[in-house]
Formats: C-alpha cells, structure tokens, sequence
C-alpha cells in the first residue's frame, strides 16, 4: 500500500471518528502547512529494550505518517524531567507528550492505576478490549481530563513474570518477612501478606538482590530481566506475573496541546499508538520466547508459584481494590467496568484461549 493509500485507510477509521472534530475537512486542508514539534519525556532510559525502543518507533511512525510535518523529540528518563515527573511535566505543559505507565500516578488518582492494570487482572488482550470497544479508554480520559491530559494506549509488555528469589516459596508462610522490589497493588497485597515491597530504580535492583538487601525483586519477564543481567542475581524464578498480568503503557498529551492538534495530525498520532501498541506484544512475545529458551539452557531454576500461594495473594488483591473502591466514588465506577469487562472476556477466553493452550503438546 502506497503511503497515500493508507492515509486515506487510517483517515477513515474509528480512530478518526474518535476525534470528534466536525470541521475536518478545513482543518485537514489548514494541517498541510502546520508544522508540530513535541518533546516527550519518558519513564525509561533512553533506547531501553522493549519500552525505549516502542516510543522511538512512534516518532518514527508519525514523522513518516505526516511526511516529516509533525515530529517528536524523544527524552530518557532524567534527560529533561526525572522518571516520575513524567505526569506533572505534561500536564504543565513543559513537554507536549509523555510516554510512561498509569500504576505510577496513583498519588494523583487511585483510578489510574487500573488503566495499567491490576493484579489478577486482565491480560493484554483482555485490556485492548476493554479500551477499545468496552469503555475502559472513555473513563480513562475522564479519570486524566482534571489533569489537563488525555491519554492514549501505547504497548503492553504482556503476563509478566512473578520474579526472582533467593529463597524458595514453597507455601504462603514463606512470604512472611520476604523483602521484594514490587511496585503497586503487589506491594501492598505482599505488605498483607506478611512481607516487606520495597520501591527501587531500576539501576539498584541487580546489586540490592546479589548483595541480599532484598529477597527478591520482580521487573518485567525473560527479554528485559536478562538484558539487565537479573538471571545471575538470584537462584529461583517463578511464574506467573500475578501482580502485572497485561500491564498498559499510555502516551499521554497535554490537553490543550491535544485540542490544538489539526484532526488529521489526531488521527496520525491515535493510530501510530495503535500499531505501536500492537508492535510491543508482538515484540514481547517474540523474544521473551527466546530469552526463556536462552535462560533454560544455562540452567535457571524456573518454577511455578504454589496454588495456595496464588489464592492466598489474590484473595488479599480483592482485599485491597475493594478498600480502594469504598474509599472514593470514582474508583468504584472504574472498578466496577473493569471487574464486568473481564468476567465477561474471561468466560469466552477460558473456552477459546485457554482450551487451546491447553492442547499445547510441546
Ligand atoms: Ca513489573
């Protein structure tokens, strides 16, 4: 397809449809001499494996998509604002876009931290579902909107991995006194669980797990916890990602620089998220498969979290969203999408996905 061609296919699209604009035609003809600079700040290092890579990809993906009209300069983590300023530094203005995870602005609003996802949540499917065609991206945008910001999806790292001890976890009484790096819901429902959640950098998780002032830490899964080396940090890893089953990344945009935007350049911006956003899974897939192969020759002791573990620290995650949800309105109603939503998908995906993966004979 030539590169007008599929202008012409994305101008058409839902995504157009989503921007609302009733003037598009006037608009479109105005944008073919508007020039827009955005400088976007990130919650990562620059280039990072996965995460860095998806958002230089998007800058590529629009500069091409607007033939060169509208182009984005891409900041690492500490480059122009540090990594959890990312929020503030948009909704003030001082950069256009960002590029970081909603869990971590749960200060701002307790809601947003379901647009990442919770534990025992949904999986990435699940969660492109609900934002898409399930109303999960309208109340995103109305939890964001008092904030100045409107966000948009933008990658899924998929089912992560539960971590890497150094003690084994052989029943629910091994979590007592655990001391792990885990953000979040995980980090409060290990908290009840008996355990110490610790929050640490990135660049101090490998030597606060090999010098033993943690127990564990989880990060992401096979691709990007060996490329920082954790598979030589501690003895054991063990699956499932509980505590991130389908973790969201989001772009977010200053509003008013959004309202701003000319309609066609919107409708670059929201579908250039949506290929992003389908580019990580596939990318995570891809070489997670590969680094676990890798990881299982040179002999890491991979194991499965115990059933009355796994019952035990979802029963604490209803435990703790529910107290979120009695404590402030707008979280029950985010809650209360979200919990429907997947029901549903789960009662279909347990016939379809799962009955599939389950005649996997490997
Ligand atoms: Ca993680």
């Amino acid at each position: 397809m030539k590169r007008r061609e599929f202008i012409t296919a994305v101008g058409s699209s839902a995504a157009l449809a989503a921007c609302g604009a009733a003037d598009d035609t006037q608009r479109t003809a105005a944008s073919n001499t508007t020039r827009v600079h955005w400088r976007v700040v990130t919650t990562w290092p620059p280039n990072f494996p996965g995460l860095g890579t998806a958002i230089n990809t998007l800058a590529r993906y629009i500069e091409e998509l607007s033939a060169g009209r509208m182009t984005l300069q891409v900041y690492g983590a500490g480059e122009l604002v540090p990594a959890f300023e990312v929020f503030d530094a948009v909704s003030s203005g001082a950069a256009e876009m960002g590029h970081s995870v909603a869990y971590y602005w749960r200060g701002k609003s307790e809601a947003a931290q379901f647009f990442t996802g919770i534990p025992f949540g949904m999986n990435a499917h699940e969660m492109n579902a609900w934002f898409y065609y399930g109303g999960g991206l309208e109340l995103w945008r109305e939890v964001y909107a008092p904030f100045n910001l409107y966000p948009i999806p933008a990658g899924n790292t998929g089912v992560q991995m539960g971590g890497w001890f150094n003690k084994p976890i052989d029943s629910v009484a091994n979590l007592r006194g655990l001391k792990m790096r885990i953000p979040g819901i995980g980090g409060e429902v290990l908290r009840r669980a008996g355990g110490t959640p610790v929050s640490l950098p990135l660049s101090e998780i490998f030597t606060a797990l090999q010098t033993g002032s943690i127990d564990a830490t989880e990060w992401i899964g096979p691709y990007n916890d060996l490329a920082i080396g954790l598979d030589s940090s501690a003895q054991y890893y063990y699956y499932p990602g509980w505590q991130e089953p389908g973790p969201a990344l989001e772009c977010i945009v200053n509003l008013d620089t959004w309202s701003a935007l000319p309609a066609d350049l919107k409708a670059i911006v929201e579908v250039a998220c949506q290929a992003m956003n389908l580019d990580m899974t596939a990318e995570f897939m891809a070489r997670n498969a590969t680094a676990l192969e890798q990881m299982r020759a040179s002999g890491v002791d991979v194991r499965p979290f115990p059933d009355d573990v796994l019952v035990e620290l979802k029963r604490l995650t209803y435990e703790v969203v529910d107290e979120l949800a009695a404590a402030d309105p707008l979280v029950e109603r985010v809650w209360a999408s979200y919990r429907e939503f997947m029901r549903n998908a789960r009662s279909w995906q347990l016939i379809s996905e799962q009955a599939i993966l389950e005649t996997t004979d490997l």
